[in-house]
């Protein structure tokens, strides 16, 4: 019952501004980023997978340490020394779970099934956050503890 009702209610204003990472403070690439400057992104932040941007702010996919190092993989070490002949756009997927900042709290949840983070697109496709599987997770402990 709850969770009907979660699934069929619209994820407020102050709910995704509380609960969104916003994109200023969201590690990204762009896709013509060499995979050096990626790598070292991706190991900075801490993060398995980040965005990548073009130059309009729109969401173009996201790159992770996993496919940045299998492009370098070779037969019997990881050649980092071919770090710098890539760019994001040689590794990065186009696959990206995204929805726009009014859509359901039931897509949300959904595509947090399957992927860590969901990005949060206005009606203009620009870029304004990401929400994570843990803030979907947390914003529904806090629906079950009002019960
Ligand atoms: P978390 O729930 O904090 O473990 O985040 C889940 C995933 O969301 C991470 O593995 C990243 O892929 C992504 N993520 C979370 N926070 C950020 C951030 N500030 N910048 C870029 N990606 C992030």
């Amino acid at each position: 019952m709850l969770l009907q009702t979660l699934k069929n209610s619209q994820i407020t204003d102050n709910e995704i501004s509380e609960l969104m990472i916003s994109q200023e403070k969201v590690a990204h690439v762009q896709s013509n980023n060499p995979l050096d400057h990626a790598l070292l992104v991706l190991i900075k932040s801490g993060y398995t997978s980040i965005p990548v941007l073009d130059k309009q702010y729109k969401v173009q996919g996201q790159v992770g340490k996993a496919q940045i190092l299998d492009s370098i993989l070779g037969m019997e070490r990881i050649e980092m020394e071919r770090l710098h002949e890539y760019f994001v756009s040689d590794v990065m997927t186009e696959k990206v779970p995204r929805m726009k900042k009014d859509e359901t709290f039931g897509k949300a949840l959904m595509l947090s099934i399957n992927h860590p983070f969901v990005c949060i697109e206005d009606n203009d496709g620009a870029f304004l956050g990401i929400m994570t599987r843990r803030s979907i997770l947390a914003l529904i402990h806090r629906h079950l503890e009002k019960i």
